[in-house]
């Protein structure tokens, strides 16, 4: 991943340069993003262009030695740490080393939920534990191969348990010299504050449209598939990838919205219980897929009520049904209607039974959603 293979994100592309140029890279950086902005992406290309021996005004050459070991993510001055599912396999980065080098060399982009399924069971969250921080302790300690700088990036940073947290503190505290450690996160709710005190935060906003669709046309969709996928994407650029793939369930969860509002505007009690059960087959991350897909839809039709649609970021294929739909969406149902499907996305995660739920959710929306 060079700079230029990072979709978008020019502001702080530029502003990651000019701290390389000006030599002041801060030793401990927390990139935030929404899923699938690019936030380890870029941690990745600001990697490679601190290791270039031969690095251009705005990018790594791509032809060094280190950018050819960087290619093969086996450069050994830059250290990943990531989720794992704590099995008999092992507890640290290290032992999934393979699998991780895979995946980041296979999709320019991944999601959390791709990455959990690639270690075999995508339901199951990984965590970065404490052995994981004496791992990265025990590398930093060694002298770096290149006489430059060591770099760890910390993918997935609010998975970090609280010792392994603790432990990570002590070592940004008091940092071996010439270290840089990247932390990527998508939550920052779920970063200690005293880790969030210790780094510099550089927030990453979604990469603009336009730079989504102009590479969505290079890669060969025409215009109209290019804006379908842009705007359904909204700046997840693994959502992108998935959508070109047709790998996105997406349509699939526009479907199951369309039926569900159907039935609670009809207040049928026996497709509700059929739809719940429905439902209750697709599995807990399609389901909380599902539940963040209906809270976008409710999101969008209030702004759709204030600005016009065209101002809203709505799929061709989904305008039609939300010009009807949004009228019923108004600021007197809107908290409530958020409160129930944030509820139950609480509770498909805590294992709740889903038919019982999304029976009891549905009832919910019976007396919310009227004519
Ligand atoms: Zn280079």
């Amino acid at each position: 991943m060079l700079f230029k293979d990072v979709i978008g994100l020019n502001e702080v592309k530029a502003r990651l340069i000019e701290s390389v140029k000006s030599d002041r890279i801060s030793h401990a950086q927390l990139f935030l993003e929404n899923e699938g902005n690019g936030a380890f992406q870029l941690a990745l290309a600001y990697s490679r262009y601190i290791l270039c021996s031969n690095k251009a005004e705005n990018d790594s050459c791509g032809k060094c030695p280190s950018c050819l070991k960087i290619n093969q993510l086996s450069h050994p001055d830059l250290h990943f740490s990531f989720p794992v599912q704590l099995s008999s396999k092992g507890k640290t980065s290290d032992v999934y080393l393979n699998e991780w080098k895979e995946m980041v060399k296979g999709k320019p982009y991944f999601s959390e939920s791709e990455w959990n399924k690639f270690l075999g069971n995508e339901n199951k969250k990984g965590v970065i534990g404490k052995d994981e921080s004496q791992n990265i302790l025990k590398k930093l300690q060694l002298k770096s191969y290149e006489g430059s700088y060591k770099i760890v990036i910390i993918y997935g940073a609010e998975t970090l348990n609280p010792s392994a947290s603790n432990k990570l503190l002590k070592l940004i505290e008091e940092p071996p010299n010439k270290t840089i450690f990247l932390l990527t996160t998508t939550s920052l709710e779920n970063i200690l504050p005293t880790i969030q005190s210790r780094t510099q935060l550089v927030k990453i906003n979604p990469p603009k449209i336009e730079a989504i669709l102009s590479f969505l046309e290079n890669n060969g969709s025409n215009s109209n598939q290019a804006q379908e996928i842009a705007y359904q994407a909204n700046g997840n650029m693994a959502k992108v990838l998935q959508l070109m793939d047709n790998e996105d369930p997406q349509q699939e969860y526009f479907q199951f919205f369309v039926e569900w509002m159907r039935i609670c505007f009809s207040r049928d009690v026996a497709k509700a219980i059929e739809f719940s059960t429905s439902l209750a087959s697709i599995g807990r991350e399609k389901q909380k897929g599902f539940l963040s897909f209906s809270l976008e839809v409710f999101q969008k039709s209030l702004q759709g009520n204030y600005l016009t649609l065209d101002n809203v970021h709505v799929s061709p294929s989904q305008k039609g049904f939300l010009e009807k739909f949004m009228p019923f969406i108004t600021p007197s149902n809107v908290l409530k209607l958020h409160e129930h499907i944030t509820d139950a996305h609480y509770h498909v995660d805590r294992n709740a039974n889903p038919k019982i739920l999304f029976l009891d959710v549905s009832f919910k929306l019976f007396s919310l959603i009227k004519r």
